[in-house]
C-alpha cells in the first residue's frame, strides 16, 4: 500500500500549498469554525493545523492515514451530489506518505486525545495518548523529506508561501463564518476573526485584498428568480482595474474555481470601460443547484462543468453588465 500512496501523492501533494489546501477542507468539513496554521520554512519544514472541529475517534485515527479511508461517501448516490470539499479519501495517506504527518485529535465525547504517526513509507500503528483539547491538529513535517527529486522542484520558501498564502485566501474568501490564523516563521500574517456582518465581511476583504479594493468596488446580490441562479460579491471599479489579473476569485458554490465560460462572461461585462491590458478585480459568488455543475473534473478540482453553460454566462454577463450600466453618470 506504501507504494500506491507514492504513487497517489503524486497528483494531490506538488508543493506545501496542496497540503495546505487539503488540510484547511478537512478541517472545514468537520465543521470547525476555528483554523490556526503555523508554517515555518513556506511549509517546507513545518505545516501545523488546528482546529476546532468534530475531531476523530480514538478508533479511526490510525484509519485516517490509510488510503481510501474517507468518511464521506456512505453511498453511491452521494458521488452525485457531493457536497463536502474532500471526499477522495487519500489526501492524509498521500501527505504522510512523504512527510512526517502526525494526527492528534480528540472529539468533544471524548475524555482524552490520542495521536498517530507516519514517517514516509512507515506507519506506526501505535496510537497514543495525547493532550489536546475537542478538535483535531496536523502536523506535517520536512515535506518531501524521502522524495528528493520532488523536493529538488520546490521554490524559495518566499515563493512557497506566497502560493500557501493565497490558499488560505481563497478558502477565507469563502468561508466566512470561520476563524483563520495564518503564522510565518512565528509571525502572525493574517488574523481574521468570524465575519457575520456584511460590514465584518468587508473588514475581512479589506485585510486579505486591500482597503483599495473594498473602497472601490460595487457589492452586488441578485437571484434570477426563473433559474435559481444567484450572484453576489465585489466587484472593483474599472478604475480599480490591474495590470495582473492577481485579484480575480469567482467561487461556485463556495468553491474557488477557473473557467472559461465565467472568465468570458465577466470580461465582456467590462470590455467597454476597460482599457487594453487591464484586468478588473472581482470577488464574486455563484449559487445554483448542485445537480446543474459537475465539480470533480479535476483532482484539484479547480474546474467545473455546467450543466447549462449558456444559461450561466448570460446571468453573470447581464448582472454584471447592469451594474457597470447604473454607474455611468
Ligand atoms: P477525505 O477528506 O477525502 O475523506 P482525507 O485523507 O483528507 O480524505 O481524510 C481522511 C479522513 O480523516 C476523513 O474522511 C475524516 O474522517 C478524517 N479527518 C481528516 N482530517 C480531519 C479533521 N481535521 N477533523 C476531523 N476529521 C478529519
Ligand atoms: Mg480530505
Amino acid at each position: 500500500p506504501q507504494l500506491a500512496n507514492q504513487i497517489a501523492a503524486g497528483e494531490v501533494v506538488e508543493r506545501p500549498a496542496s497540503v495546505v489546501k487539503e488540510l484547511l477542507e478537512n478541517s472545514l468539513d468537520s465543521g470547525a469554525d476555528r483554523i490556526e496554521l503555523d508554517i515555518e520554512q513556506g511549509g517546507v519544514k513545518l505545516i501545523r493545523l488546528r482546529d476546532n472541529g468534530g475531531g476523530i475517534g480514538k478508533g479511526d485515527l490510525s484509519l485516517a492515514l490509510s488510503r481510501h479511508a474517507t468518511s464521506k461517501i456512505t453511498a453511491l448516490e452521494d458521488l452525485e451530489a457531493v457536497g463536502s470539499l474532500g471526499f477522495r479519501g487519500e489526501a492524509l495517506a498521500s501527505i504522510s506518505s512523504v512527510s512526517r504527518l502526525t494526527l492528534t485529535s480528540r472529539p468533544l465525547d471524548q475524555d482524552n486525545a490520542w495521536a498517530v504517526s507516519a514517517q514516509g513509507r512507515d506507519m506506526t500503528a501505535d496510537v497514543v495518548p495525547a493532550a489536546h483539547p475537542p478538535g483535531t491538529t496536523v502536523e506535517v513535517r520536512d515535506l518531501f523529506f524521502n522524495t528528493p527529486a520532488r523536493r529538488k522542484f520546490l521554490k524559495t520558501e518566499k515563493t512557497e508561501f506566497r502560493h500557501l498564502e493565497e490558499v488560505v485566501k481563497r478558502l477565507a474568501l469563502s468561508c466566512y463564518g470561520v476563524g483563520f490564523t495564518l503564522r510565518h516563521n512565528g509571525k502572525a500574517v493574517h488574523q481574521l476573526r468570524p465575519a457575520e456582518t456584511e460590514s465584518a465581511r468587508e473588514q475581512r476583504l479589506a485585510q486579505l485584498l486591500g482597503k483599495g479594493f473594498v473602497n472601490e468596488s460595487v457589492a452586488l446580490d441578485v437571484v434570477a428568480e426563473a433559474s435559481g441562479l444567484r450572484l453576489w460579491g465585489w466587484m472593483g471599479l474599472p478604475t480599480f482595474s490591474r495590470a495582473q489579473a492577481d485579484q480575480q476569485y469567482f467561487f461556485v458554490n463556495g468553491r474557488v474555481i477557473r473557467d472559461k465560460v465565467v472568465t468570458h462572461a465577466v470580461r465582456q461585462a467590462y470590455q467597454d470601460v476597460l482599457f487594453h491590458g487591464r484586468h478588473p478585480a472581482y470577488v464574486l459568488y455563484l449559487e445554483l443547484d448542485p445537480a446543474l455543475v459537475d465539480v470533480n473534473v479535476h483532482p484539484t478540482k479547480h474546474e467545473v462543468r455546467f450543466r447549462e453553460s449558456r444559461l450561466v454566462h448570460d446571468f453573470i454577463f447581464r448582472t454584471l453588465y447592469r451594474v457597470i450600466a447604473d454607474l455611468r453618470p
